[in-house]
């Protein structure tokens, strides 16, 4: 085969995964291509212009940590900050941002270009070259074809086309293809990709309208604004320098809903246009109102799209009613009735690999050096795709430099539950993260992601000197003042804290009605140092000072929740020796005895590599773990015996 150019690795895609990809594997120094059909829309937003929310912005923090670039652009081009959940405990507190659309198309690419190992190419990529194997051994990608004919090769190929695979744009009766709206299907590809043998499935997603803010009456909405000191993604965000801007809360009538559901037979979801299966976390307004008959109103947000914009997103609008309806619905709302709607919404329906052809690293089983990242694989969300590209990117140039593969554990990342629960459970409708996915979601907070993944990122070579001498002094800050607080007894007698004189500082915290706020005037004088640290490195005062303040936190957090935490720890040791339990690629199913023929098949089609992992197969019990256990003893001495005779 003649290829035109030769690279390290080609990343098929350049959305929210492919950028991931891309960024990771030529940081790590391997020559990389990132193909995409329209270098004008890299990272481009689909749906929503917002970064994060709940359990979604830990994926995003843990993508910094890491080295990924996902927070750092959000922090360039955000327009309204808000730490969410805050009422809750800190394990769940999730920070989200608006973002000006084009800016943050326009960031990434920089970032990209910015990379000097990595090139972007505009083309439409047909099929994966796969290296024919004599024996049974996996085939290999060894490139890719353009549609425009030439062959490019790679050691590794990364395929992230979102819903562009056979996408099918539905809007009301009519229907027509495309990857999203105004782009074109990858049809070819999405052909050459069964021809592989890979199993695949049919998933639909949807967008809300879009409103020309011009002709919308303000004056009916409250506002919602952000917060006063934005709390960034990126650890390593030292200003936020967008204008901050509000968005508005609506609220949908009785005459919404009567016109809905007048018009609901002509949703493709219900007219049975429409087969495969939608977010369930993130339904349609049609939805909405028949799964919710009582419910007299539903909560709208109405968010700019950018600052040099006047196109508003209407979250909680998702529809794919034809546009007589959408315009009928629009006009229905307090404050709307003159909205120029600007584009329509729609759902849309495309192929999804099942992921449980996927091996831990996001390798494809069947065939070695091709890796697949993001919406492809059955998830939903810019925060789940990146997460998963940033990892297939590492292992993909791990694997190309012959080093062992970043395989995250369940117990310290999220972006390793996301991956886990696909391989194992595989999904049948779209997959978004939430925190209750997490056992042990008191370690995965957003404020300790760097301690837990930083070392990792220092590792594979994604995490710069200057980076990663800031995140060591951080921790040693921290660490200090931890034995602070350990070690400082309290000296003044006051009714407001019976008993507290003698008590260490953290005894103190331990007590539910103190926090360390309360302890901070102490503190800057005991330790001024760690309130100055920030504001040396340069940072601007908000950001220095919601940087203090979140360190503070983290300390806290972990004094106040010491007792949880160490229980915990305990169950995280437990579930880790089971987790390492490994089961060896030759493992048989067929021949373990006692085994039911379901839980082999369960077994067989996932093909587990450790009990952890096959234990979380959906209907897989504890007692065929067991036997599982017991036969890799079994067939090893086995296999052993035949080897030796
Ligand atoms: P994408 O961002 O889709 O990027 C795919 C990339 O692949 C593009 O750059 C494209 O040009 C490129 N590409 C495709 N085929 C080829 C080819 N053959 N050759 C070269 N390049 C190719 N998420 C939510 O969380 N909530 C929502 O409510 C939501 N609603 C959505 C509604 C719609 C209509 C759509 C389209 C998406 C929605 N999403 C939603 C999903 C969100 O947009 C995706 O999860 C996210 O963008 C996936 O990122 P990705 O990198 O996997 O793919």
């Amino acid at each position: 085969m003649h290829f035109t150019e030769q690279f390290d690795v080609v990343v098929v895609g350049a959305g929210h995964a492919g950028c991931e990809a891309a960024v990771a594997a030529a940081r790590m120094g391997l020559k990389t291509a990132l193909f995409t059909l329209n270098a004008g829309l890299i990272a481009q937003m689909s749906c929503n212009p917002a970064v994060g929310g709940i359990a979604k912005g830990h994926l995003v923090r843990e993508i910094d940590a890491l080295g990924g670039v996902m927070g750092e652009v959000t922090d360039a081009v955000g327009i309204q900050f808000r730490l969410l959940n805050t009422s809750r405990g800190p394990a769940v507190w999730s920070p989200r941002a608006q973002c000006d659309k084009a800016q943050y198309r326009a960031k990434m690419r920089q970032v990209l270009q910015r990379e000097p190992n990595l090139v972007i190419q505009q083309a439409e990529v047909a099929d994966v070259i796969v290296e024919s194997s004599a024996d049974d051994r996996p085939r290999r990608a060894i490139g890719i074809k353009l549609r425009d004919g030439r062959a490019i090769g790679a050691r590794a190929v990364i395929v992230t086309t979102g819903t562009f695979l056979n996408g099918l744009i539905h809007c009301g009766e009519q229907t027509h293809p495309a990857g999203r709206s105004g782009e074109p299907p990858s049809q070819l590809l999405g052909e050459a990709l069964k021809l592989l043998g890979l199993r695949g499935t049919r998933l639909k997603t949807g967008t809300p309208p879009r409103l020309d803010g011009r002709t919308i009456d303000w004056s009916r909405f409250a506002q919602q604004p952000g917060d006063a000191e934005p709390t960034p993604f990126s650890f390593r965000t030292c200003t936020i320098a967008q204008p901050q801007v509000p968005c508005y809360i609506a609220f949908t009538t009785e005459q919404t809903h009567r016109i809905i559901r007048e018009n609901v037979h002509r949703s493709p979801m219900y007219s049975g246009q429409i087969q495969s299966i939608g977010p369930r976390y993130c339904p349609s307004i049609e939805d909405k109102i028949v799964k919710f008959p009582d419910k007299l109103q539903h909560q709208l947000f109405l968010e700019p799209e950018g600052l040099d914009t006047h196109e508003i997103y209407v979250n909680g609008m998702s529809t794919s009613l034809p546009v007589d309806v959408q315009l009928a619905i629009i006009a229905s709302v307090p404050g709307l009735e003159n909205a120029a709607m600007l584009r329509p919404g729609y759902a849309i329906e495309y192929d999804a690999i099942d992921p449980t052809e996927l091996e831990r690293t996001l390798e494809t089983k069947k065939i070695r050096g091709l890796y697949l990242a993001g919406q492809i694989n059955g998830t939903s969300g810019y925060e789940e795709a990146g997460a998963q590209g940033i990892m297939a990117g590492i292992n993909a140039a791990l694997a190309i430099k012959g080093a062992p593969p970043l395989v995250l554990d369940r117990t310290e990342a999220y972006i390793a539950i996301l991956i886990d629960d696909l391989i194992s459970k595989g999904t049948n409708e779209p997959y978004r993260m939430f925190t209750s996915r997490a056992e042990f979601r008191l370690h995965l907070r957003i404020d300790n992601a760097d301690r837990r993944l930083t070392p990792h990122g220092r590792r594979v070579g994604m995490i710069a000197e200057a980076d990663w001498a800031a995140f060591q002094a951080k921790q040693e800050r921290m660490g200090r003042m931890t034995a602070l607080l350990e070690t400082t007894k309290w000296s003044v007698a006051s009714d407001q804290w019976p008993g507290a004189v003698g008590q260490t500082l953290a005894q103190l915290l331990k007590r539910p009605e103190i926090t360390i706020d309360d302890l901070r005037p102490t503190l800057e004088k005991l330790y001024p140092e760690f309130f100055q640290a920030h504001v040396e490195a340069g940072d601007s005062p908000a950001i220095a000072a919601a940087a203090t303040r979140n360190e503070l936190k983290s300390v806290e957090t972990e004094i106040k929740y010491a007792g949880y935490l160490a229980q915990q720890q305990k169950a995280i040791e437990r579930l880790k020796k089971s987790e390492q339990r490994a089961i060896p690629e030759w493992f048989d199913y067929t021949s373990v005895s006692g085994l039911s023929r379901e839980m082999k098949e369960k077994l067989a089609h996932v093909r587990p590599r450790t009990l952890g992992q096959a234990s979380r197969i959906p209907g897989v019990t504890p007692a065929a773990v067991s036997l599982v256990n017991v036969y890799i003893e079994i067939q090893g001495r086995k296999k052993q015996s035949a080897i030796s005779s």
